[in-house]
């Protein structure tokens, strides 16, 4: 009934080996209804398909054998010698279908009409001296077949590949489609939203402050992303940095998504400062303290202190701002070694 309805329109059903995006227009699934002989169009076989970032990024075609049932060339699917005439399935009757009792809930059960196995929905069956040698009766065999797999730079988690007809045959029905629907692996570097990417810049106290010029961030095709930060301007912790054009590519087109690079400030390890002199320096070299007159009391207590963690902070309470405080700052890796003990 249906034709496809993807852009193009290349008739017949050998054209448009895979197409790409949503199921949209794809009559696919449909119809299990199960009436006589079967569904028109057979299932579609869906399997999840792992990529990386990088592929996503570049487009990636693969070529890959696989195993389906294509309907016997020998007999053309009738599953008989060539001058040999079937006879009615007892099973069925020649239906091709068998009601059965299915139970859908304790007591409950369902009158369900399903394609006979014995005669495979046929209705009609072979003796076995009449089936065919090369299907043995079974009307399909097993093909293998190199199929390939193209996936456009830009695709995204779940974005369904679709390879027109390449499911399993059965005689009298247009074959499924083979569908592979994108997992997008968690990448090391760039977190993805979108055709968006960030990422962690990492720099040191002194380029935060004195500037710099040099790659911050391998991108997804091995290229260095170099940034220029002049003397004068002063990087911030989480201060945020937009690249206008390096994030994904979008399918389709020659526009990219942008790249957001998160300020990281790697602070020099406890005793960096090392004597005196060097401290004299850099009290001259960096701002003076402001003294703010909101903090001027009478009386000052000195007291102790020790690291905190904020998960602590009003634990155990249940006053719901206890957790307004969570934060995510777990920088693993070369944490300051605080020798406090
Ligand atoms: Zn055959
Ligand atoms: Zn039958």
């Amino acid at each position: 009934m249906f034709g496809m309805n993807m852009g193009g329109g290349g008739g017949g059903g050998g054209g448009m080996p895979f197409g790409a995006g949503g199921m949209g227009g794809m009559p696919g699934m449909g119809g299990m209804g199960g009436g006589r002989g079967g569904p028109r169009k057979g299932r579609n076989e869906e399997q999840e398909y792992e990529v990386s970032l990088e592929e996503l990024y570049k487009g990636k075609t693969t070529r890959f054998a696989s195993t389906k049932n294509v309907v016997c060339a020998t007999c053309k699917g009738s599953g008989g010698k060539e001058k040999a005439k079937p006879h009615q399935c007892s099973t069925c009757n020649g239906k091709g279908v068998v009601v059965g009792l299915r139970s859908v809930g304790p007591g409950l059960v369902t009158q369900e009409s399903a394609p006979c196995s014995t005669c495979r929905g046929k209705g009609t069956i072979y003796k076995d001296k009449d089936r065919c040698r090369k299907c043995k009766g079974n009307r399909t065999v097993e093909q293998k077949k190199v199929l390939e797999l193209y996936i456009p730079p830009g695709s995204r988690e779940g974005d369904k590949i679709v390879l027109a007809g390449e499911a399993d045959q059965q005689p009298d029905q247009e074959p499924g489609d083979l569908v592979f629907e994108l997992k997008e692996e968690e990448h090391e570097v760039f977190k993805r939203a979108g055709a968006d990417l960030v990422a962690d810049c990492d720099i040191s106290l002194v380029e935060s402050l004195a500037g710099f010029e040099r790659v911050v961030v391998k991108h997804l095709d091995g290229r260095g992303i170099s940034i220029c930060h002049p003397r004068g301007k002063v990087l911030r912790p989480g201060q945020i940095l937009k690249v206008p054009g390096e994030g994904m590519p979008i399918k389709r087109s020659e526009a990219k998504g942008d790249l957001y690079l998160v300020v990281k400030i790697d602070f020099p390890k406890d005793g960096w400062l090392g004597d005196d002199t060097k401290e004299q320096r850099l009290r001259e070299l960096l701002p003076k303290p402001k003294l703010n007159d909101a903090l001027k009391t009478d009386t000052v207590d000195e007291c102790d202190f020790g690291d905190g963690d904020l998960e602590d902070f009003g634990a155990g309470s249940g006053d719901p701002r206890a957790t307004e405080w969570e934060d995510e700052d777990e920088e693993g890796g070369e944490a300051p070694q605080c020798a406090t003990q």
